[in-house]
């Protein structure tokens, strides 16, 4: 599916508007300067990073092409926070009424044992570490929200991929796997964990990821339990596995994480996948064999090991990583989705401020996001540790905890300790606002 492109960037008052309305004024005057370069610049993968960034970079007046694999958007996914300085993004980026609109509105969630009967149950603001102003949406709503923004000035290439990448002095040449060859200023690779951008530009994925000692499958299941804004969790040793239904949902999600060190597997056959988890949650208990025949049936199936993407650098020459392609977090972060809408605001920002200058632009993105993404790296390092727990005994330990924790009068505190780590991760990164191009205000 492609849509065709407008050759002419226009003026957009809503970003003036924006950052009016929202006290954010630019932090740079809008003089004159050299003539932008580098205006049409192409990006891999149409998820969160991909159309965040084409939606600033228009706002900036460049020309984003966005390829993604897939044949069309990909729809579904599993809830993700937004944080901090990510929603402070979503208003500067306007879509904040959006994600509000479509928030998953969770209300709370229990912890079952084996047979479905309820150990404790816990409200949202304790099982997601939320303060004030933080909300959650469906990974898939987040996308299309920001697809509807950008697909009438943008041009999407669906169901393609850059099959190669030639630099030289001006740009850079490319081929798609379709066969078609274009040339472009910059490339950015938005394209997640397993980035093809990233294997074409820095070489071999093994150089750059950190197993984090477990696996994580998730995928869309009927409704079973009637789950109505509520996750539903069974914990056995090493494994821990959950059922939730966000608002306006017919259909819930399964999720099934266990510990192990890395296995061998090719991460595109979900075939292999399936009978993989098939193999490590036999026998168990709960709704798991339903959970396990669901994810055969399923079509939005994911599976993947929890694992760090850690880079000394993000750009080569003019091709440059955003989001998880340059340093996933992983799940046990929650700030994947975050740190990917920061760092398309910030590129963004950066390049429009250095009036298209790559060299300064991505040294500047990549400043100003480091510290921050390393902050996230290393809470979801800690995090992933203890999503399981190694036996029964700790396991009952565990759930008594939990069971206590409402009745208990500084049941607050506990909330707060909780949330003040989350808290920190999700205002890591500073985010300023940048100038719009001088002609954007003629
Ligand atoms: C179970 C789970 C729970 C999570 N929970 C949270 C959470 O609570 N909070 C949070 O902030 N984050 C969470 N995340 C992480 C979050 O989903 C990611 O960090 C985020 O989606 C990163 O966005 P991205 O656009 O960088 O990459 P992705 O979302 O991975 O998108 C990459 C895109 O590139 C496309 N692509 C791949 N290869 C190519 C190619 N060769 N050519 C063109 N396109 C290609 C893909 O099809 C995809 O559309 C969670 C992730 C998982 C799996």
């Amino acid at each position: 599916m492609r849509s065709t492109p407008r050759t002419q960037p226009t003026p957009d008052a809503q970003s003036a508007h924006d950052a009016q309305s929202t006290g954010n004024t630019p932090d740079t005057p809008p003089t004159p300067g050299p003539a932008p370069r580098n205006r049409d610049v192409l990006i891999s993968g149409a998820s969160i990073a991909g159309p965040a960034l084409a939606l600033m970079l228009r706002r900036y007046g460049f020309n984003p092409t966005v390829v993604e694999r897939a044949p069309e958007l990909r729809p579904g996914g599993y809830k993700v926070d937004l944080r901090g300085v990510a929603i402070e993004v979503c208003e500067r980026m306007g879509i904040l009424p959006e994600v509000r609109r479509d928030s998953t509105g969770m209300v709370g969630g229990s912890y079952v044992d084996a047979d479905g009967r309820t150990i404790a149950e816990l409200p949202a603001e304790i099982f997601g570490g939320r303060a004030e102003g933080d909300d959650e949406i469906m990974r898939g709503d987040l996308a299309r929200i920001l697809y509807e923004r950008t697909r009438d000035d943008v041009e999407y290439l669906f169901g393609d991929s850059i099959a190669a990448l030639d630099e030289d002095a001006d740009g850079v040449t490319v081929a798609f796997e379709r066969g078609g060859v274009r040339r472009f200023d910059l490339v950015v690779g938005a394209d997640g964990l397993h980035s093809h951008t990233r294997r074409l530009a820095f070489g071999d994925e093994k150089q750059f990821t950190r197993h984090l000692g477990a696996y994580i499958s998730i995928f869309t299941a009927p409704n079973d339990l009637g789950l109505d804004r509520w996750e539903t969790y069974y914990a056995l040793p090493d494994k821990l596995v959950c059922a939730y239904s966000a608002s306006g949902q017919t259909t819930a999600k399964n999720m099934l994480v266990f510990g192990s060190p890395e296995l061998s597997y090719d991460y595109r056959d979900a075939a292999q996948q399936k009978k993989l988890l098939a193999d490590v949650f036999e026998g168990d208990g709960w709704i798991i064999p339903r959970m396990l025949h669901n994810a055969q049936a399923a079509d939005d199936f994911y599976f993947d090991a929890l694992t760090l993407i850690e880079m000394d650098r993000w750009s080569k020459g003019r091709v440059v990583l955003l989001g998880d392609a340059a340093h996933c977090a992983s799940p046990a972060s929650g700030q994947g989705t975050g740190l990917a809408l920061i760092g398309a605001y910030i590129l963004a920002g950066e390049l429009a401020a250095a009036r298209g200058d790559h060299t300064v632009a991505y040294r500047r993105y990549e400043s100003e996001m480091r510290p921050g993404v390393e902050l996230n790296q290393k809470f979801a390092e800690n995090f992933a540790k203890e999503m399981t727990v190694s036996s029964e005994r700790k396991i009952r330990l565990r759930m008594r905890m939990v069971r206590w924790l409402p009745k208990l009068p500084w049941k607050n505190l506990v909330a707060k300790k909780i949330r003040d780590d989350l808290q920190k991760a999700a205002h890591a990164i500073p985010v300023k606002a940048y100038a719009l191009p001088v002609e954007q205000y003629a």
